[in-house]
This record gives structure tokens, sequence and C-alpha cells, in this order.
């Protein structure tokens, strides 16, 4: 790995790099933002076909690269290179399939005011930021990413704060952007502040790729800052085991060595990790640098990133080759976020065969068939959603009152619903008597 240093041989763009390379606003200010200079820092020429491709590509969705991710980049095999092709464009990214959708998860929809988007009741996705330290190509809100005209002023954020405050439901805020990390040490802890101050607010996540892309962002000041609010939990997105550098590594044990509990999404991406052995080898980096593994992603339906779609069955086949051969906690779970707001859907290989009222067939990871013999007796606790009869000593002080929704209302013995029917069902409709 050509990290640090030797960027192109110690020096970039006249300067010398070594004094600068670890200071992240040198990084910031040094960021790559043309194909002519990605062809000088890489010694590699397109030909004016292909360069004149590239340009309306760029046009139409900005290249930024740190100087230290680029670094990392195989001059040797550049177009196979994991971090090449996460960071520099395709013509393939002009090519709009009729499928696609530039808001493919209906955030738009979701958002009670610019910087919020509200799906779940008891958690909210807060963009702060619309600027990253790298732009990567798979990005599924490429259309606002490094658009100057949707960068969230102090006011914005004011709003999305309010609503926080005024929403006693929302118990987790999900910082996002952009890359929140991308902000000013004292922005965010006015942010962090703000939002640590609501007494219904138990958790802040941080979503950031700067671990990955930007490593020396992680400062001593920064992880100061971090440590003084409610409990933050970050993730962060490292998709192939060549970005765990050195310095990514101290980043992230920053980070550790201050409690805060790390997690990992990644994007299956094709010809970057749709492999079942990269895969493992990701995963194994990850929890060695106490990273946990949390979700897999499959890529979305986002306009100009159709190319790096893999088909459902990659992720399963990567599903299987993970659970039960590697630590239970180094599996993600793979989620297919579904289009028009559906959420994450977790997808996953089948283990349970088949069963009867005795016994529950299962499969095992090693293709053993295996019964399970259910219980001769259990006491059916019928719940009437009092918890005076029940004996679970639940404190119903701290109970969530929350009603049950969706299909586990099917299952709540409180509840008379018995049936789910989708709205404008034509057999339901031709019915004189809705009901059921
Ligand atoms: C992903 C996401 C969340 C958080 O989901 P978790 O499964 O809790 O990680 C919340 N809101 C929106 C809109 C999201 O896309
Ligand atoms: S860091 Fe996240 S928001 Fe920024 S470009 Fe990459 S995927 Fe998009």
């Amino acid at each position: 790995m050509n990290e640090a240093g030797s960027f192109p041989e110690g020096g970039y763009a006249g300067i010398d790099t070594r004094e600068y390379w670890k200071n992240w606003k040198w990084q910031v200010r040094h960021a790559i933002r043309s194909i002519d200079t990605v062809q000088q820092v890489l010694g590699i020429t397109f030909d004016p076909e292909e360069r004149s491709q590239l340009q309306k590509t760029v046009d139409k969705f900005p290249l930024c690269i740190t100087p230290y991710y680029l670094s990392l980049i195989d001059t040797e095999d550049y177009r196979n290179d994991p971090i090449f092709r996460q960071a520099f464009p395709s013509p393939a990214e002009l090519i709009v399939e009729n499928y696609e959708l530039s808001d493919p998860l209906s955030e738009d929809k979701d958002s009670p005011c610019e910087c919020i988007t509200h799906r779940y009741p008891d958690r909210v996705l807060f963009l702060i930021s619309n600027t990253c330290a790298m732009y990567c190509r798979h990005c599924t809100r490429k259309r606002k990413v490094g658009d100057l005209d949707s960068i969230p002023d102090r006011e914005k954020i004011q709003e999305g704060i309010a609503y926080i405050r005024e929403n006693s439901h929302i118990r987790d805020v999900l910082l996002s952007g952009g890359d929140p990390l991308m902000l000013s040490d004292e922005v965010l802890d006015w942010i962090l502040t703000e939002l640590s101050a609501i007494p219904h607010v138990e958790v802040i996540r941080i979503g950031t790729r700067v671990p990955v892309v930007l490593p020396f962002r992680i400062t001593d000041e920064l992880v100061g800052i971090l440590k003084r609010h409610k409990p933050i939990w970050i993730n962060t997105q490292f998709n192939h085991p060549k970005e765990m550098t050195n310095s990514a590594q101290s980043a992230i044990a920053k980070l550790a060595d201050a409690g805060i509990p790390l997690g990992n999404q990644s994007v299956l991406l094709a010809r970057i990790n749709d492999c079942p052995i990269i895969m493992k080898e990701l995963v194994h980096q990850l929890v060695k640098n106490r990273i946990r593994p949390y979700y897999l992603y499959q890529c979305d339906l986002s306009e100009g990133i159709s190319h790096f779609r893999t088909p459902i069955s990659k992720g399963i086949e990567i599903m299987e080759s993970l659970t039960g051969h590697t630590s239970g906690f180094a599996v993600p779970r793979y989620v297919d976020d579904a289009p028009g707001g559906g959420g994450k859907i977790p997808v996953s290989p089948n283990y349970l065969l088949t069963w009867s009222v005795n016994k529950v067939v299962l499969r095992n990871y090693e293709g053993i068939i295996c019964t399970y013999q259910e219980p001769a007796h259990y006491d059916r606790i019928l719940c009437d959603e009092n918890c005076d009869a029940c004996k679970l000593q639940l404190d119903i002080e701290h109970a969530d009152e929350s009603k049950v929704v969706g299909v586990a209302r099917l299952l709540a013995d409180y509840d008379e619903t018995t049936t789910l029917i989708p709205e404008n069902n034509e057999r339901i409709e031709r019915r004189d008597d809705e009901s059921l």
C-alpha cells in the first residue's frame, strides 16, 4: 500500500506533502476535483473519446477524492482497483434506466422539514451536511451530495432540532448527510449539545465515511467532543479490505478507545466486493479493529449507479458463506432498502425447512438437517397489554407504550385485527360491505 508521504514520490503539485499529509484540512483543501489532476497524479492518460465521456459524467455528478484515498489506488491495474472504482467516474453513470429514481427511498416524501426524514416512529434521519470528503460513485444521494444549493444552513438545522424536540417518540437521531464529520468541530459540538439537551433523545448515531476516506479527521479534539454528549454510536462504511490501512486503523482505535461503539454499513458493489472471499476478509478486518459489521446493503435504484448493482441472489450467496462459517458477530444483516420508502427489509438464506405441531426441521450451514422438538408443555400467556396479570415483571413505568403495528399486530392477543389488506385491493372493493 503506497499510503502517506509517497504521494506521488513524496510530492504533489510541487509541494512536499509529508509534512501536511496527516492534516485533514490540508487533505480537504487539496482534494482532487478534476480528471486532469487524476491523470497527472496517477500518471495515466485517457484517450480523447473516453476523456470527453468522463467530463460529461463529472459535469453531472461531481468528482472529489482526497489525496489520501487516491494514494491507495494501484496504478498498475487501476481499472480493477476497488478504490478507483468507488471514487472515479464511469461513463456508465450517464445511462438512465427507466426504473431508476432520483429519490429511490422516497426520503423527500417522508420529510416534515428539509433536513429530516421521519420514516420509523422512534428514529429520524437528520441530514446536517451535504458534502463529503470523497464523493462515492455509488452514492444513493448522488443528486444532493456536493450540490451547493442544498447545503443546510444553521436555520435549517435549527428547524430539524425543533422538530425532534417537539416529537417525544423520537429516541434515536441518526446524523447523516453528506458526511456529518465534514462539519467543523464547533458546529458539530453545537448540534450535539442541542440534541443531548432533549430529554427523549436517548442515542445519537453518526453515519460517516471519514474513517475510510479521510482518517485524519478523527483528531483528539473531535473525539473529546464526541465523548462529551449523550451516547453516540458511529457507523462507517468500509466496502473493501484494502481500505483498512494503518491510518484507518489508528482513527478507528481512537474512537473505540473513547468507548464509542462502532458499526459498519457496507454496500454490495459489482466488481468491487461482490465476492464471498472478499466479504469474509472484510468482516474479519472489521472485527479485528473493534467494528461490528451492521448492515450489508443491496445497491439502491438510484439514477446513475446501475452498473454497481448485483442481483439479490449474490447477496444471499454471500450471507450463506458467512453465516456459521465465521463468528456470529462478524456477520452483518443483509438488507434491501425497498423503493418507495419501504425501509430496510432483511433478506437471508432459508434455514427453516418445515415443521409440524411437535417438531421443527432446520438445516445448518453445513447442510445437516436437524429437528427441534417443540416443548410438550408451554403456558400460553395471553397478553392484555396491561401487564397486571402477567408474571414477567415488566416495569410498566418504563415500558414502551406505543401500539403494536404491522405484521406484529396480527400476532398480538389484545388486537382484533386478523388481516392486513393492501389499499385498493380489487376483490375487497368489489364487495358491498368492505369490512371483513
Ligand atoms: C436507515 C434508516 C434509519 C435507521 O434504520 P436502522 O435500521 O435503525 O439502522 C432511520 N431512518 C431512515 C429514513 C433510514 O433510512
Ligand atoms: S460518504 Fe455517503 S453520502 Fe457521501 S458520497 Fe459517499 S455514500 Fe454518499
